[in-house]
């Protein structure tokens, strides 16, 4: 698989640094370079000054021991007298004594000692030209374009320096051309150079080590952050992340942590609600398949329960029975004893029958007086049994309890044929046993004749 980079999948750790090597490299690169001219600028300066210094102080010395320039020449050259003083002054400073014929005015009292050359050592050499000319402005020696005796030319009169001796001027003198350096300011140079290198590795090294530390330091708040927001992802909403500094990474955890209570809470507040709203609908939905006044099941309940027993039964071949039951002169109570009353006896009706019934059994209020009652896997015969002994159950209830002179019963239709095409119309016939119940003088139990099961 070939290696493909993005610098967007590196840690932050290794992004900042890459940016502090970079910014680093680049900063040391530009100081080094800068640092660099200056150095070399300033070396410069400090080398011309003392060859300078070092050429005038060779005049000097050469009027002081010849009186003056023609008196000197018949001597020696000046070139002779410099060479001479120099091997004087390397002697003297590895300790040896002045070599024979050392230059006039060396000796004690003669002409102050020389400048030493740049960072002290040894004398530097000739860096570049000197162009000397006396009082009378008059070439003393020949150096292109000037021939000994000539005039200095007026453009060049500016950049000639007065060398005095005694406060008065023996000479003008003048340099050009490049600096000449010596072994020893090479050496310098270089020690230099290494010391601006070193320096940038060291630079380099601490930013390194430096942007490990930090870069360390900022991921590891950071790393807690990107988990725990995860965690957030998974569900887990109520996250904690340590608050250690009050920088950005802070002000972020202390965000993070605050969003993270509110959600929470949010959410928990939502789950309860959600809760509530869930218990309230169920609810809802019994209390809409219930009878407000008997609390038992209502019409509709029961239809639907009913469809779903019949067509059970049907397909396999089960025993099921429905039951109508009509309560007997039930407008009688109510004109007799007060509407409330009837209420009270449909509300003891109803417990009559719930507790009388099986759990398997489906109890409802069907409409005004009228209950009915689904058996699944229940035949004729027992359902019949059960019938009889709620219609006993009724008729026997202690009605003076509600009134004094109260008395209730119940007639009850029964219908067990699940041959016929549909639930209703098995309800149908419990409803015209019911009838013929009420025809046959009421509070009694009418069914089918019982047949057996097909099978
Ligand atoms: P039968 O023996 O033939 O059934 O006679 P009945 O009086 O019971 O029959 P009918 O249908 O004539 O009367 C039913 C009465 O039931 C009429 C109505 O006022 C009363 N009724 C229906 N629903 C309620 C109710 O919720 N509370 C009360 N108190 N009475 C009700
Ligand atoms: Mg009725
Ligand atoms: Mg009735």
């Amino acid at each position: 698989m070939p290696f493909t980079f993005s610098f967007h999948s590196l840690s932050l750790r290794t992004k900042l640094i890459c940016y502090l090597l970079v910014t680093s490299l680049v900063s040391t690169a530009i100081v080094g370079v800068l640092a660099h001219q200056r150095l070399m600028q300033k070396f410069d300066s400090i080398v011309m000054r003392e060859a300078s210094r070092n050429f005038q102080t060779d005049v000097q010395l050469y009027f002081r021991a010849y009186g003056t320039w023609a008196e000197g020449m018949k001597h020696e050259s000046f070139r002779a007298f410099t060479d001479r003083r120099r091997a004087s002054l390397q002697s003297e400073a590895t300790g040896a004594g002045p070599p024979p014929g050392a230059a006039p005015g060396l000796a004690p009292g003669g002409p102050p000692p020389m400048g030493r050359p740049p960072f002290g050592g040894n004398m530097p050499a000739p860096p570049f030209r000197f162009y000397l000319f006396d009082a009378e402005h008059r070439a003393l020696f020949k150096r292109a374009p000037y021939q000994p005796g000539d005039l200095i030319r007026d453009e060049d009169l500016a950049r000639m320096q007065p060398i005095l001796l005694d406060g008065r001027v023996v000479a003008y003198s003048s340099s050009q051309g490049e600096v000449n350096y010596s072994d020893l300011d090479l050496g310098y140079l270089a020690a230099m150079r290494e010391s601006l290198v070193l320096g940038t590795a060291v630079g380099m090294g601490l930013t390194l080590v430096l942007g490990l530390l930090l870069g360390n330091r900022l991921s590891h708040a950071l790393r807690k952050l990107t988990r725990a927001v995860q965690a957030m992802g998974q569900g887990n909403l109520r996250q904690r992340v340590p608050v250690e500094s009050q920088d950005e990474v802070g002000v972020l955890a202390q965000a993070f942590n605050r969003m993270s209570d509110e959600i929470a809470q949010q959410y928990e507040d939502l789950r309860q609600s959600h809760a509530q709203i869930e218990t309230m609908a169920i609810q809802m939905r019994e209390l809409s398949l219930r009878d407000a006044l008997t609390g038992l099941h209502n019409r509709r309940h029961f239809d639907e329960q009913c469809a779903q027993f019949f067509a059970t039964a049907q397909r396999y071949q089960r025993p099921f029975s429905v039951m109508l039951g009509d309560i007997d002169h039930f407008k009688s109570v109510n004109d007799r004893f007060s509407h409330a009353t009837g209420d009270e006896v449909l509300r003891r009706i109803g417990q009559i029958l719930q507790s009388s019934m099986r759990a398997s059994d489906l109890v409802a209020r069907y409409g005004g007086e009228e209950f009915v009652v689904a058996f699944p896997e229940t035949d004729l015969q027992h359902a019949r049994e059960a019938c009889e002994a709620l219609r006993q159950r009724v008729e026997a209830y202690p009605w003076h309890e509600v009134h004094p002179d109260l008395r209730v019963t119940i007639s009850l239709g029964l219908s067990g044929d699940t041959q016929v095409g549909s639930f209703h119309t098995m309800l149908e016939a419990a409803d015209a046993l019911l009838y013929r119940a009420k025809q046959s003088g009421r509070n009694q139990v009418c069914s089918e004749v019982a047949r057996p099961v097909a099978g």
